[in-house]
């Protein structure tokens, strides 16, 4: 797809799924794997709002990250 763009951190991520839950546009599901970072799903449908690092209580460790294009970061807020 040549769509990578969000990365989680799997030393950091405890699959708290709030990240899943918060996300609007159902980019992710939750890892079947309990404690593992959900999966991403449709990175495609991303619309770079951040709600899923806002809501992270690990986003201050880095838990998600989301790199966001070059013709977007004008409207990237977090
Ligand atoms: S930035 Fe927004 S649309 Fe993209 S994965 Fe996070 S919550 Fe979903
Ligand atoms: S990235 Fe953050 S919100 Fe998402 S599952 Fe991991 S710890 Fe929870």
């Amino acid at each position: 797809m040549g769509f990578k763009h969000i990365y989680f951190d799997e030393d950091v991520c405890d699959g708290c799924n709030m990240c899943v839950e918060v996300c609007m546009c159902d980019v992710f599901a939750p890892n079947p794997a309990k404690g593992k970072p959900p999966l991403v799903l449709y990175p495609e449908e991303c619309w770079f709002g951040g709600c899923c690092i806002s809501h992270c209580p690990h986003q201050d460790e880095g838990a998600i990250k989301i790199i966001t294009p070059f013709q977007m970061r004008g409207s990237f807020k977090r």
